[in-house]
């Protein structure tokens, strides 16, 4: 049974006193929810944060995460953070997420890299996959996103995929208030990554990875995502920095 999943990418916002507020602010019903067994939660501040984010979640079994690593363990490489140093305050780490493979110039292989190294560090990855509008409006998403998959997991074995969290995010839909549709995700989700994971795998690895949406959910919208076979829960960013709207997503997750 996949366990619905609902992580908060807080990006480049707050500040050391808003995201304690935030925090706070989420605690008490995200920790009821977390102690259903049901659905799981996951708060992913900026670096700099994590230590208070981590400290204000201990116990709670809300989850944290950090929003990139590098794939070295340790050397120069000024400005980057290593897998064990993000293990002192997190367990998950969203690895490609488009602002990182288009604003940072991130390839499939430095993905992949980085996915092979949170995984031998016992970081949890959440894998961003998704589709560039032209793809989009060419009817090509299915073969972008196949790519995609295959470039990410290159090499890793079956049991190590069942560890992954995989976020379908059409690149459209982020950050634009234009989500994708639950039919629409739950198309590209089922066929075209559950598909390339069954052929690459089988269809039990395919049937047990936890595959999110996230472009533009909101409270109002999370039900049309939640509701579908192969949606596994939400990767959100604009949303998660609003306790009440980020606790109503997360409410969404428990079956109903
Ligand atoms: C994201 O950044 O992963 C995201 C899905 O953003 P938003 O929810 O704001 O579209």
């Amino acid at each position: 049974m996949r366990i619905p999943i609902i992580a908060g990418n807080w990006k480049m916002n707050t500040n050391l006193t808003s995201a304690a507020e935030l925090v706070n602010a989420l605690q008490t019903e995200l920790t009821a929810l977390v102690a259903t067994g049901k659905v799981q939660t996951v708060l992913c501040p900026p670096f700099p944060y994590l230590d208070r984010v981590s400290a204000l979640t201990r116990g709670t079994g809300i989850g944290v995460g950090a929003q990139d690593m590098y794939f070295e363990s340790k050397g120069a490489f000024t400005g980057e953070v290593a897998p064990s140093m993000i293990l002192d305050f997190a367990e998950y780490v969203i690895i490609g997420h488009s602002e990182r493979r288009q604003l940072f110039h991130e390839t499939d292989e430095l993905v992949n890299k980085k996915i092979h190294s949170a995984l031998a560090n016992n970081l949890k990855p959440i894998v961003c996959v998704g589709e560039p509008l032209e793809t989009y409006e060419n009817g090509e998403t299915d073969v972008w996103v196949r790519g995609q998959v295959h470039a990410a997991i290159k090499g890793l074995d079956a049991e190590q995929v069942r560890g992954l969290i995989i976020a379908y995010e059409p690149i459209w839909a982020i950050g634009t208030g234009k989500a994708a549709t639950g039919p629409g995700a739950n198309a590209v989700i089922g066929i075209s990554i559950r598909g390339a994971l069954a052929d690459l795998y089988s269809q039990s690895v395919a049937a047990d990875v936890r595959i999110q949406y996230g472009g533009s959910v909101t409270a109002k919208n999370i039900d049309e995502f939640i509701v579908q076979p192969d949606i596994d829960g939400a990767l959100v960013g604009g949303a998660s920095l609003k306790a009440d709207e980020f606790i109503a997503i997360c409410r969404a997750g428990l079956p109903k």
